[in-house]
């Protein structure tokens, strides 16, 4: 079995959904499952029509919600040509913007919000199908809110989705070709909910293991992983061979490419993860398995909205149990931390979001003086062994000269060396590293 995820803007255009047919056709010497991603767009759309509807905007909501109907009503004129699969195309058009502007007349709740939210992945997987059936591609729709569970804690289980997939595969052993949503699933009240945003690399990654795939392929929009962020430096490289977990830190650090979690269930099958560009289908994208390859720094990332929390205690830091006790509070917070530095009287950690922010500091207050900062960026190193790579610290101090380093993580992970500086630094901090650490400008 192969897995074929493919993101937004792979499937944006009806001209990129024909090319994903020929992409999932060329060989077909393995059964297949396919994961697709809402069309570009779509997912930010159903955020804006959701948070609208939860402010009472409901005016607003309607226009979001028929300027999104009217985008899929010119896409499926594009997507297919005789009049059977257009008519089947608008009909679920039309099913599904109905259930949007019936939602808009019933009192808003969260678990509508993600109802909402999984249209898009329902509408492009069923939209393919129309069209693979007008070309006469065999394949089946399997639906991800049958298999897909998440706990109550929101981590998805990867034994039950094994079992579930593996009774619908068995059923439908006849088939070769399987279209699934990427990105939706059921949460332990039975609800559907999701795997947050760009969640659906973490679905191809989940079927992979769970399917026992041979390869977890990710098409998207560019060739691989590259060595620094494209959205922010002008020349960067794409690097071919990572290891699992490399790829893991860079995802989790700010790497976009990958959803921060995705990589956990491959690895613990050890199914290789590709990268893969869908305009550029031949090129050598990024191979992603136990192997690291190659020695050395492979790439830096970053990851925005950092929150700092300090904690300064002149007597009880030293005390056995102090930072038990502080992990305590965000233990109960479900928050975690992402660095932390200490010293003889003071304490920092860092988190990547505030959702709880005034209950945590207030539970902190009787350790000592807390102070919080925000608007602060973690940069992070990605390598193999770079931690004992001997000149790996002077290079980055060196080339780090202009920038105000707030934190240091180093040591932690072998594959790693994390540093937090002020957003407003962000961009020149990648562009320093490009250069220093690359020879690139
Ligand atoms: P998809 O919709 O296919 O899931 P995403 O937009 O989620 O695609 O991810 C691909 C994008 O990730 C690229 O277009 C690129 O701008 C961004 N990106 C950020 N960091 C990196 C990196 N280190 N290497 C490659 N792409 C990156
Ligand atoms: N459509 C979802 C998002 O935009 C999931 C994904 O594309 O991976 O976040
Ligand atoms: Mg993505």
């Amino acid at each position: 079995m192969k897995i074929m995820k493919f993101g937004g803007t792979s499937v944006g255009k009806p001209e990129r959904m024909h090319q994903v047919a020929q992409l999932i056709t060329k060989d077909e010497s393995e059964p297949r499952i396919v994961v697709l991603s809402a069309l570009s767009g779509t997912t930010n759309s159903l955020v804006a029509i959701g948070d609208a509807m939860a402010a009472g905007q409901r005016d607003q909501a309607k226009e979001a919600i028929d300027k999104l109907e009217a985008h899929y009503q010119s896409f499926i004129k594009e997507l297919v040509k005789t009049d059977k699969a257009y008519a089947k195309a608008k009909s679920i058009v039309s099913e599904h913007f109905e259930f949007l502007n019936i939602i808009l007349k019933i009192s808003f709740s969260e678990a509508l919000s993600k109802d909402i939210l999984a249209q898009g992945e329902l509408l492009s997987t069923k939209l393919f199908s129309v069209y693979l059936e007008e070309k006469g591609i065999d394949h089946m729709l399997l639906p991800a809110l049958e298999f897909m569970t998440i706990d109550a804690q929101d981590e998805p289980q990867l034994s039950t989705i094994k079992v579930k997939l593996k009774a619908i595969l068995q059923q439908n052993s006849n088939k070769k070709l399987f279209i699934t949503q990427g990105y939706i699933c059921r949460n332990s009240r039975g609800e559907v909910d999701n795997l947050k945003r760009g969640g659906s690399d973490y679905t191809a990654s989940l079927v992979a293991a769970a399917a026992n795939a041979s390869v977890c392929e990710i098409w998207t929009d560019i060739d691989g992983m590259h060595n620094n962020d494209p959205r922010i430096v002008k020349k960067t490289l794409p690097i071919e061979q990572l290891s699992f977990e490399e790829a893991a830190e860079l995802a989790y650090f700010g790497a976009k490419i990958l959803h921060p979690t995705c990589i956990w269930p491959a690895q613990q099958m050890k199914v290789p993860v590709k990268l893969l560009n869908t305009m550029q289908p031949e090129a050598l994208g990024t191979t992603i398995t136990q192997e690291a390859g190659s020695v050395g720094v492979k790439a830096v990332a970053a990851k925005d909205g950092i929150i700092v929390i300090n904690i300064k205690s002149s007597r009880m830091l030293l005390a056995y149990g102090f930072l038990r006790k502080i992990f305590e509070v965000f233990e109960k917070y479900r928050t975690s931390i992402d660095m932390i530095t200490t010293s003889e009287v003071a304490v920092s950690v860092t988190i990547d979001h505030g959702g709880n922010l005034t209950s945590i500091v207030k539970e902190l207050e009787p350790f000592g003086t807390i102070t919080v900062e925000d608007n602060n960026t973690i940069i992070s190193v990605v390598g193999n062994e770079i931690a004992q790579t001997k000149d790996m610290l002077s290079k980055l101090f060196e080339t780090l000269t202009p920038i105000p380093v707030r934190m240091v993580s180093y040591g932690g992970s072998k594959h790693n060396v994390s540093m937090l500086v002020p957003s407003s630094y962000k961009t020149q901090t990648l562009q320093l590293l490009n250069k220093g650490l690359f020879g690139l400008e």
